[in-house]
């Protein structure tokens, strides 16, 4: 069954930008007679503001988009992550990492690599089994083995999805796939992002791990969410792999620009949005996303305009 879900990260109240996402994962399903589903993606927990979880779900209910099933919080699904990580360490795809940022920055200048700003450099290896492991140091952090990973990455396309994600065996860890908005893509995860982290030293689990397990228990085949989030596609469909999981789809909305033209998100203080009068808030959304205006009165009517015109614009991609 076609199943989309919102993921939002409870660090503030929705949002102009999260309702973009949130409107568009809704139609997309509903576009698809699928299953919607929302999950609180709570696993970095230092960041969450108490209460902004319940706001969220009050303030998606008053622009009619209520899930088709309870929502799910990520903090209370640790062990299928730590299964998840056991499962990567047994089949050698994981490893512990005993490095701390200054060993790490070290190894890199050694390498004659120095970071640029803002850019975070690959992870150097040095914990990396076939480099000798931990030599007796407890692991801070956990990682994936990108390398072993490329090593292993059967060729198992199945359905249309999995025939728009070409995996290449070229010692970079490309990954080409295709987005349903913005066509083909590539990046080389090797050299982008390396043995990236799947259990911070803080204990806390990464984004990348969590959503990808979830993703799947949750039987998610059409992921819909902002465009800052597609440098992380790949990384995600390298895990999908690495765990034998099905690929998603995905399509990726346009970012809603602050006045300064930064990024709206709750870290630059984007207003929460009043959902006091949620029609107009729901237009500006839906006009973002490129869908015609309508001038129905209520918002169960404007949102099933949207429906029709989503499924013209979107359907013959779905299953691209
Ligand atoms: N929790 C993430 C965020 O709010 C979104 C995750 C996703 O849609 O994959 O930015």
């Amino acid at each position: 069954m076609v199943t989309g879900r919102f993921a939002p990260s409870p660090t503030g109240p929705l949002h102009a930008g999260s309702l973009v996402a949130a409107l568009a994962s809704w139609l997309d399903v509903r576009a698809q007679r699928g299953r919607w589903l929302v999950r609180i993606e709570d696993v970095d927990l230092p960041r969450c503001v108490p209460g902004a979880d319940r706001l969220i779900l009050q303030q998606l209910a008053a622009c009619g988009l209520v899930p088709d099933e309870p929502p799910v919080w990520q903090s209370l699904r640790g062990p299928h992550y730590e299964a998840a990580l056991r499962r990567l360490v047994d089949g050698g795809l994981a490893y512990g990492c005993a490095c701390s940022r200054k060993d790490i920055a070290l190894a890199q200048a050694a390498l004659g690599r120095s970071p640029e700003r803002g850019v975070e450099l690959p992870y150097p290896g040095t914990c990396r089994p076939e480099r000798g492991g931990l030599r007796g140091l407890t692991p801070r952090a956990w990682r994936l083995h990108i390398d072993r990973c490329e090593q292993n990455w059967p060729p198992r396309l199945v359905g249309a999805a999995q025939a728009a994600i070409h995996l290449e065996a070229n010692h970079r860890g490309t990954v080409n796939w295709s987005d349903r908005r913005l066509g083909p893509q590539r990046q080389a995860v090797a050299e982008a992002v390396g043995d990236f982290v799947l259990r911070r030293a803080d204990g806390l689990w990464a984004y990348q791990l969590a959503v990808v397990v979830d993703d799947a228990a949750q039987g998610v085949t059409h992921i819909v969410r902002g465009e800052d989030l597609i440098d992380n596609t790949p990384r995600q469909l390298v895990l999908q792999r690495a765990l034998g999981l099905p690929h998603p789809t995905y399509l990726h909305t346009p970012l809603v620009l602050a006045e300064d033209g930064e990024k709206l998100s709750k870290q630059n203080g984007a207003l929460a949005l009043d959902t006091s009068d949620p029609l107009p808030r729901l237009r500006a959304a839906a006009e973002h996303l490129g869908l015609p205006a309508n001038n129905a009165d209520t918002v169960p009517d404007a949102l099933a305009q949207w429906v029709g015109a989503w499924r013209e614009r979107w359907a013959t991609h779905a299953d691209a």
